[in-house]
């Protein structure tokens, strides 16, 4: 059971999967609504399949990586409210010491421990993984029940690392083994949700979340914050938290965050997808990590000359299809008759209507054969999620990014952080592969300050939330101008701890009376 958990290839299968598998050694698949059960699932689904090498090896993995310093707190601030010292415990339970043992100490003392994060993309599964490892009862809610996306990540080398000590490896055999570093977002999202689910998150999927709901009362026993969905029966509508992050894609829909635009002159992007036969012709072919202009002007000059196609980059990687991604300049897409009407309107040039669906799969498969040297024997379009050709233009003139990462709402004196991460937070500029790395920093910042705010919490009044929110906000500024060589070089060091990732970091760049417009309360 353990191996065809391993081994499921759909979102749906996962689920059926692991709830077979739960049945079978008799434990409760999702745990209760409470964070001691949920820290406790992952142990005692270890403890029941420890006689599996296969699952042992995987599970060897994880406890490397959640014996991490920055899960848990020193003594003197768990007497205050704050996380068990991981430190203290090792000497006291010596060399024998367990993941289980472990995380029964944390993150149920600091009244941070209820979690929602809406989307199970990359980023909102990176983020469950981080939060349950602190401990907090972690619930992620998904609207679909199908990954679906053939589009292929180039990763920056540490997230390699970061998921290769989880233990991606284990899950799927082929990860990042071949001559580029990339994986199907689709591949990636069912590596993250096994994890999840091996670590007790509950995952919800055929869930949309629509928004939220204020605590209605003030008494003690008052109802805390709640979340708004589709379908509106949905039981999850009665889960309270403390905490909500929202991770689903750049159509977020949390409310609060204000939006900047960085506006580039007109970029028009194509993505294709052709099936992969494995067939050792194909496997010749060789992969493109990225051809810009400006480095192989011979080559784009060639392709116009000899197609018409005029495009200022693109990149082909092999993996479950062969997956090429490009920039068009909008006189080529028109004189191939791909644009139907020229437009000054982005929105208007690249509606539904205004594109030719055949002259682009035309466009697109000349484009894919000029640049492979005409070695792919056979360019036929995969599926996408519709049961159409997985071919698409995108418009990445302009790129947003949320003003601020983190704010505070407090109503009926309930406090709720609310949070970004991923595409919501900052949308990915996708030739230089931002996406997941900028995403998953965030999401490790994001929980970081979880942490922080446990630890200091200890009265109840504002401070404490101000100075945290200017912390993450310090962190959020240097964000957007990461790459792999401005940040910090041994990746298997990075935690949590923005310290360990980011370079020359000041966390002190924004004081806490910026930030004060990011607690929003109903207070007098
Ligand atoms: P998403 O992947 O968008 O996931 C959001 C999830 O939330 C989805 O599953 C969605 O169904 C769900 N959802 C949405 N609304 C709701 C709701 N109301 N309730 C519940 N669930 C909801 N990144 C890289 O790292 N490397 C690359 O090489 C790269 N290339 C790219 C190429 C292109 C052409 C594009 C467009 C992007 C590229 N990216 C790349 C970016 C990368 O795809 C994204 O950064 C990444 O998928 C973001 O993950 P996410 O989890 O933030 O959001």
């Amino acid at each position: 059971m353990f191996n065809s958990f391993i081994q499921a290839q759909t979102c749906i299968q996962v689920f059926s999967t692991f709830h077979e598998l739960c049945t079978a050694i008799r434990l409760d698949y999702p745990p209760p609504h409470c964070s001691t059960a949920q820290t406790s699932f992952y142990p005692r689904l270890k403890a029941a399949l420890s006689s599996h090498w296969k699952a042992k090896s995987l599970f060897d993995k994880l406890d490397k990586r959640f014996l991490s310093k920055e899960y848990f707190a020193d003594q003197r601030s768990h007497k205050a409210g704050g996380f068990r010292a991981a430190q203290d415990l090792k000497v006291k339970m010596g060399t024998r010491n367990s993941f289980s043992q472990m995380l029964a100490f944390s993150l149920k003392y600091t009244g941070m421990s209820q979690v929602l994060i809406i989307g199970a993309g990359p980023c909102g599964l990176r983020t469950a993984i981080e939060m349950a490892c602190l401990g907090a009862k972690t619930v992620v809610l998904e609207k679909r029940d199908n990954f679906s996306r053939n589009n292929v990540l180039h990763l920056w080398p540490y997230i390699i690392t970061d998921l290769k000590t989880l233990g991606a490896k284990k899950i799927y055999g082929q990860f990042c083994s071949g001559a580029i570093d990339h994986i199907s977002i689709r591949q990636l999202q069912l590596i993250l949700l096994k994890l999840t689910l091996l670590l007790g998150v509950e995952i919800i999927v055929n869930v949309s979340f629509e928004g939220l709901c204020p605590p209605t009362s003030s008494q003690v026993f008052a109802d805390g914050w709640t979340a708004r969905v589709i379908p509106d029966n949905h039981t999850i509508s009665n889960y309270e938290f403390d905490v909500v992050v929202g991770a689903d894609g750049k159509r977020n829909t949390l409310q609060g965050f204000t939006r900047k635009e960085f506006r580039g002159k007109l970029a028009i992007g194509l993505t294709v997808n052709f099936i992969n036969r494995r067939t050792t012709a194909e496997a010749k072919v060789e992969e493109i990590s990225g051809v810009a202009y400006i480095f192989n002007q011979h080559f784009f000059k060639d392709l116009q000359s000899s197609t018409g196609i005029d495009l200022e980059n693109i990149v082909y990687y092999k993996g479950d299809t062969h997956y090429f991604v490009m920039t068009a300049k909008k006189h080529s897409l028109i004189s191939k008759g791909v644009l139907k009407q020229d437009s000054e309107n982005t929105n208007e040039l690249l509606c539904y209507s205004n594109i030719d669906q055949k002259a682009l799969m035309q466009y697109a498969r000349e484009a894919a054969d000029f640049s492979t040297n005409h070695q792919l024997p056979d360019l036929e379009f995969a599926i996408n999620q519709f049961a159409q050709p997985d071919i698409a233009l995108f418009d990445f003139t302009c790129m947003y990014a949320a003003e601020n990462a983190a704010l505070f709402r407090e109503v009926n004196g309930q406090k709720l952080l609310s949070c970004l991460v991923g595409d919501s937070l900052l949308e990915p500029f996708w030739p230089m592969g931002t996406g997941c790395a900028r995403g998953f920093f965030a999401a490790f910042d994001l929980v970081w300050m979880t942490r922080q705010l446990a630890m200091k919490r200890r009265n109840s009044n504002n401070s404490v939330e101000l100075s945290v929110l200017a912390e993450r906000e310090s962190i959020y500024r240097v964000l957007h101008q990461t790459t792999p060589s401005n940040t910090m070089k041994k990746h298997q060091n990075y935690t949590i701890d923005p310290n360990t990732r980011y370079v020359n970091l000041n966390l002190k760049a924004v004081h806490v009376d910026q930030v004060k417009t990011l607690y929003l309360t109903d207070r007098e």
